[in-house]
Order: structure tokens, then sequence, then C-alpha cells
């Protein structure tokens, strides 16, 4: 990158405060967690509705990072580095990609639509990569700030690059046009329903094309809603499955289990491409790529030559459990430098480790020259202080003198026969290599093994949900989240991790071992115990903890030790019972309590708290209003005697979308959290967390009359396909989710549960559905959703959350 601090002054129209004179920037950072090559980074201090990056300027400052762009100067901060102030850094940062981009010349495709962008980018750059030199946006960057943050990694050597546009609602697409600026447009798959923020189908088709208003060509399904809107410099390449006057017409769909054959028509030319998938989407998601061949002229040989080798995209960065306590990062399908950035950022955040670990393959395509790129990536190594690398393949070993620790293997081969002595323990491990080198081998020899069925926890959906409840509360509203029941059953430690860098005040857990195991495991936040036993307080104070004190019996027992210990304002959290009548001190034993804490230096109320037994029903809400009032009272009464001023809070998840009024100082946000409302229209702005996943183990046909299952509650009045899927009652399947009550997803298709549920499995109806064995099954997650299936079960989300087993792994991704 080619910008120093002169021009980016004259590109975003104003002046630095500080003296950063000429200075080269060679990274764009965003994220505070990343740690690289800080001396040269420009930080954009970037404001969202819900999140603002200024307060983490004064620790990036302490880090060594000396250039921003920001909306003001925080206090204390003027002088100490150079800022450049901007009206809107967002905007700032596009300017500068924009400017950025139309430094290269070379061709670009841009790829939007609803569905399969990001498939038909990885597609395309595999297709591609043997003739160009491809700069693609990482993962799935398409926003306003991934869009501008791939832009600006083209280097002079890439030949080619492939970006990904993606937009929530009008006005944004002329921005990524103007970042992108692509040569070669591709509109994939639009759906048929028009999603939130668009009018109809047609505004959000209008604003899709204004990404190809300079391209030279268009690709796209014919559909003459998109015609009208394909300006007339532009050439339009269409396909048809079904119109012969498209550009390409395709004819003669037909698959076996596995792959699918067409006949295509191009200029008259008629040729047969076999397809290496079988479902609609991912046809169609070749054919887009397809044409971008044709469009190259590349011949029918050569296509069906690579095009048979197109393999299923893997998108997420996964954590997993590994061998000896060790944790693993599985990025095993991609290795360009970029993403080995974002999996870096990603190894930081989420290390539950002192010892970082890092196995990477050789680097394809980065457009540089070995020397230059294996010396950045030292550089990275070094500055992400990883504490030990090991590099597979032939050119990595260039990192030899650089990195004088690392070990070097040729292959993966190689490495799977010495992984014995290479004691793996207590470490995170990041597993990163291109595809050629088949590090899922490594993974698999690195996993903890268990069974296929796992819990996947996507940890943007807690960040969005975070921010979404943070959004409805003054900006002075402190937060408590409650992480108890091993985090409803997501992850203790991970969403703790994750809570910590949003920078949540409070976590709030039911017993005092779930908090040992947070602060053991490196959690800092303060945490609460709501149900300390009394044999456990010498380890709450031990740990730090905070115990919630419900009774004056508890608050004796506590302060004879805290006595005993000679503790000096020990925090602790009185709780009243306003009318739930689980725990709290009663209004009539308010007088003793004050009597006994009136004068102790012990201990400190640092809160008082109070728990609402229908927050959710709003037909309870003179009810709620009467534990209001109480708390309001018995709280004042408690302050005005004890001359304390300490945190109040009242409200759980839906206290605070039904009683906002009442969030006094602080609130302990739960179930929302982890993506359930109790209001289906609020439920429609949170994202899911938790996937319930398994696969398919076997599938058998059976005849009508034939019964699956235990006390044979199922008959087929059919000749029916049966799936059995390894999941049942001891992982958390209630068995009355059996017999005809529930089902699973199969290739986004419904498939009921037939007969009952077992201990370890349940089977399935698939005659209906295009499967195999091996394939991938959704218990729950989007659908059903688990509120569906509470509603069903007669039950709360909460009691299907937090059944799930142990024995089921947790599998952490960020998207
Ligand atoms: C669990 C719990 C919460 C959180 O409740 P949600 O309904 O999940 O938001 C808040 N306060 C107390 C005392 C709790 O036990």
């Amino acid at each position: 990158m080619n910008l120093n601090s002169a021009n980016i002054e004259s590109i975003l129209n104003s002046k630095w405060n500080g003296n950063p004179t000429g200075e080269t920037i060679d990274t764009i950072s965003i994220d505070s967690r990343s740690l690289q090559n800080n001396e040269k980074t420009l930080f954009f201090a970037l404001v969202g509705i819900n999140n603002d990056a200024h307060i983490y300027l004064k620790d990036l400052i302490t880090k060594g990072v000396h250039n921003f762009v920001v909306t003001h100067i925080p206090d204390g901060l003027e002088g100490k580095a150079n800022f450049l102030v901007v009206k809107n850094t967002l905007e700032a940062l596009q300017q500068i990609a924009a400017h950025y981009r139309s430094l290269f010349s070379f061709p670009i495709i841009g790829v939007t639509g609803s569905n399969g962008k990001t498939i038909v980018k990885e597609w395309l750059n595999f297709l591609l990569s043997p003739d160009f030199n491809v700069i693609r946006s990482p993962k799935s960057y398409n926003s306003q700030v991934g869009v501008p943050l791939s832009v600006l990694a083209i280097n002079e050597q890439h030949n080619l690059g492939i970006f990904e546009a993606g937009i929530s609602t009008v006005s944004e697409m002329e921005q990524l046009q103007k970042i992108i600026q692509p040569t070669i447009g591709i509109l994939t798959n639009i759906g048929s329903a028009h999603d939130e923020g668009f009018a109809s189908l047609e505004e959000k088709i209008k604003e899709k094309m204004l990404l190809f208003n300079h391209s030279e060509v268009v690709i796209y399904q014919k559909n003459n809603k998109v015609e009208q809107f394909i300006s007339p410099k532009t050439k339009a390449i269409s396909w048809s499955f079904a119109d012969t006057t498209a550009t390409v017409f395709i004819s003669k769909k037909e698959h076996t289990h596995e792959n699918t054959f067409v006949e295509y028509n191009y200029k008259g030319n008629v040729s047969t491409l076999e397809i290496p998938f079988v479902d609609d989407a991912s046809v169609e998601n070749v054919i887009s790529c397809l044409l971008v061949l044709l469009y190259l002229e590349y011949d029918a040989k050569t296509i069906q030559n690579r095009i048979e080798l197109l393999y299923p995209i893997e998108m997420r960065l996964k954590v997993k459990k590994g061998i000896n306590n060790c944790s693993l990062i599985d990025d095993s399908y991609s290795s360009d430098f970029q993403s080995l950035k974002i999996a870096l950022d990603f190894l930081e955040n989420q290390k539950q480790h002192q010892k970082k670990t890092v196995v990477l393959s050789d680097i394809f395509q980065s457009g540089l020259s070995n020397e230059v790129l294996y010396s950045k990536v030292a550089e990275l190594i070094i500055s992400n202080n990883i504490s030990r690398f090991i590099g597979i393949g032939e050119t990595i070993s260039t990192l030899k003198t650089k990195l004088p620790n690392a070990v070097f293997y040729k292959d993966t081969n190689t490495f799977l026969v010495h992984v014995e002595q290479l004691n793996f323990e207590n470490e995170t491990i990041l597993i990163k290599g291109a595809r050629s080198f088949q590090f899922e081998e490594i993974v698999a020899a690195l996993a903890e093994k268990t069974h296929e069925t796992v819990l996947e926890i996507n940890l943007n959906a807690i960040s969005h949900n975070f921010n979404f409840f943070k959004s409805k509360l003054k900006p002075t509203t402190k937060m408590m989240a409650m992480v108890k029941a091993f985090g409803y059953g997501s992850g203790g430690f991970e969403i703790a991790k994750l809570l910590e860098h949003h920078k949540v005040d409070y976590l709030g857990v039911a017993f005092a071992d779930e908090g040992i195991s947070l602060k053991t495991a490196g959690i800092k936040l303060p945490i609460m115990v709501l149900n300390p036993e009394n044999t456990s307080f010498p380890a709450i104070i031990q740990h730090q903890l905070e115990p919630e004190i419900y009774s004056l019996k508890g608050l004796n027992a506590f302060l004879k030790i805290a006595e005993q210990k000679k503790l000096k304002d020990f925090p602790i959290h009185i709780k009243l019972d306003t009318g739930m009548h689980r725990l709290g001190f009663e209004a009539n034993t308010i007088d003793d309590l004050i009597v006994t804490l009136k004068g102790n230096q012990t201990v400190k109320v640092k809160s008082i708290l109070s728990h609402l037994a229908t927050s959710d029903d709003l037909q309870h809400k003179d009810f709620v209003a009467y534990q209001i009032n109480l708390f309001e009272k018995l709280s004042s009464q408690l302050m005005n005697k004890l001359q304390i001023t300490p945190i109040r809070h009242i409200l759980n998840t839906s206290g605070i979308s039904n009683f906002p009024q009442a969030q006094y100082d602080m609130v302990r946000l739960g179930i929302g959290l982890y993506g359930v409302s109790n209001d289906s229209e609020e439920q429609k702005y949170l994202e899911n967390v938790g996937t319930l996943k398994s696969i398919i183990s076997q599938i058998r046909t059976i005849q009508l009359g034939e019964s699956v299952g235990y006390g044979r509650r199922f008959m087929a009045n059919r000749e029916s396909r049966i799936a059995t899927i390894p999941i049942g009652y001891a992982d958390g399947i209630a068995r009355s989710w059996g017999n005809g009550v529930g089902f699973v997803t199969i290739k986004n298709k419904k498939a009921p549960i037939l007969g009952s549920v077992c201990m370890d499995m349940l089977m399935v109806d698939v005659t209906e559905i295009e499967c195999k064995e091996g394939d991938s099954v959704v218990i729950f997650g989007e659908s059903p959703t688990v509120t569906y299936m509470a509603e069903q079960l007669k039950t709360i989300p909460y009691e299907i959350l937090t059944s799930i087993s142990q024995r089921v792994k947790r599998v952490f991704y960020r998207e």
C-alpha cells in the first residue's frame, strides 16, 4: 500500500493534529484487537449506532499506534498521538479506499445478490488463480466497512480482483460501487421475496444493480426485472434454464446423487458440463462462474477440468476443543495473506491459553515475491507474540532465517508422522493452510474425539444482540451479562471473553464454582454470584468474586469470615424480595439489615437488586409496577440510612424491553444475549446464536406397513426413506419432541421425527429430501427455532437451551 500521511491528509481534506511528517502507512485498521505493525498503522475510530471505537484509543496508543482518524480527540489524548479529525470516520475510510482503487486498472469482478456471493467469489478465485494473481475479499467482507478494507489490500503484483458487495437497505450500493468500480459484474441469486430494508423486490434489484453502473459487462440469470436496470453501455450476458433467448441457454438438467449434468448453448456451440453438486443453489452458483469463464474466452474442456474440482466452501473460523486441553482454530481451507491477518486477530481474541501456536502452509497468490511475502508473514508472527510456529511446505521454509525457533516440515504427512513429538498441550493452535495441503487431516489429528453432534455458537450474533439491547438503554446505564448455567448452555468462557471485549460492566453467575472457573481462565471482569452457599464464601473471597447476599443469616456468616480475614470494603450485593418470593430480604427485615451494616467497614454494598416475576407478561404489568415501587422504597431506605450510593438494578431481558423506565443504574441481560425474545416483534431484530447440528448416520428404505423405533410407534403408510441421526434424549432432546411433534432440517427441508426419540439417536423421514449419509442435519437454529420448539413442547426456550448435554461439543465461530 503506497499511502502516506501527507496524501491521506489531502484525500480527506483535513489537517493533522500532531506531526506525522511523511510517514508511510502500510496497515489500515478498524479493529482495536489487531496487533500488527502498530508503527505504520492508521487506525480509523469507527462510530456505530451502539459502538464507539474512540474508547479504545488510549489502549492503542499504549500499544504503539500513533496515527488515528477520529471524529474528535478524546479527553487527555491530545499531543499523545497524531489525529486527523473528520466528520464521519466511515466515510473517510471509504474515500481512502475509493481513491486507492482508482490507482489500479486491471479487471475487477464485482459480485452482489441475495445469496451465493461469497461462494461465487471463492469459486472464481479457485477457477481463475491458475492464470491470474487474484486479490479477493477475505471471508465475507462485503459491508460498508469490509469492502474498503478488502480493496485497500490490493498491491502492484495483482492483476485480477474479485470483491463482493452486500447491502441491507437503499443508498448503500452507491458507496460500494465507488470503492469496487467493477469492470465485470455478477448478480447472483436475488431471492424472490423482498427483504426488510427495501420497499419492494424491484427496489432491491434496482439498488443492487447500481454496482454495475459503469461495468463493461454484467452476468445474471435472465429476468426482465433485472434487465430494465442495465445501463445501455453495459453488455448484458444472461443465462436461463427456460428462456432460449438468453446468452447462454442451459438445457437437459439431470443428476445422480453426487453430480448434475447440463448442456449449455453459447454462441451456437453446445457443450456438456458435469457439476459436482446436486442442490439448486450450488448449481446456480456454478453457472454464474461458468459465464465468467465463457466471457474470458476459456474453452469448454478447460472449463470442465476446473469446474469438476470445485468443493464446498467453509467460510468460518471455527474454534474446537483439541487434545490435551488445547483449543483449535480451524481455518484449514485458506492461506492468503489477508485472511492470515484476520485469523491472527481471532487467535488473539480467543486465546484461552498463554501459549499461542500457528501451523501454516505455503501461501499462494499473494502477488508478492516469496522474499517480500514471508518477511511480512514473519513480521505478523513476531508482532502477534506467537509462542511457536510450525511451517508446512516448500516455500514457507524461507522463514527459517527470520523465525529461528520455528519448525518446518516439507508436507502434511511428514508433520503428521511427527505430531506426537510436538507435545501439543494447553495451547491455542491456529491451523491454516491452502486447500491442497489438506490441513483437515491435521485438525482431525488434533481435535478431541467426540461424536458428530455439535452446538455451533455464532459469536457475531452475540455481539449483535448485546448491542441491540444496549441501544435500548441510556448511554450511562451499566450492563451485567448473565452467563450462568454455562452461558445458558452456549459456553461460559468464550462468551465471557467476548463480553469483556464489549466492555460489559459485570458478569452474573449462579454458583461460586462457575465464577471460579471464569476467573481462573483469565476473565478480569467483576462477577456477581447469585446464589452463594455459605460454604463457598472462603473461595468467593479468594477468587475476588462478589456475592449476592439475600438473608441476615447469609450476611452474618459472610461478615464473620470477612472479619477473620480482616477484609476492608469487600463488594457485596444486596438482594431484595419485592414479590418474586425466591431469594432476598423482605420488607420486614430491612431494619435489621440496616443495623447490621451500619458502620461496618469490612464490606461495601456495591449494588442493590431485585428480580421481576412477570416482566415478560404485560397482563401482569400492575404487579411489575408494585414490585418496582417496593424496590424504590426499600432501596431508598437502605441508601438513606446507610448513607451509600450503590448501583441499583431490577430489569432482566424482558424487563429491558417492556419497562425501560425502571432501568436504574444497571440491567441484567440474560436470554436476549443468546438470541431469544419473548416478543415476536423484537425477535426479528435479534440474531440466532446457537445451531445444534448433527449428521445422517444411515439411510434405509422401508416398505408400507413397516415400523420405526421402539414400541413400533411409527407405521409407514407408504414406502419411506428413513435417516438415523446420532442425537437423543441423553443429549437434551426431549422425548416428547418425537412421534410426529418435532422435525429436523436437512438441506433446508423439514424432516419429521418418526417414532420415539431414543437415548442416543432419532429417526426422521427423508422420503422427499435429496440427501445422503454424512449430510448435515440441523436440530435447532434458524429452523426449527428454539422458541418454536419450546412452544410445541409447552416449555420455555431457557429450558431447551440449558438442557443440551455437556457431551455435545460446543464450536464457536465468527463470520
Ligand atoms: C437469570 C437472571 C436474569 C436474566 O434473566 P433473563 O430473563 O434471561 O434476561 C436476571 N436476574 C436474575 C436474578 C436472574 O437469575
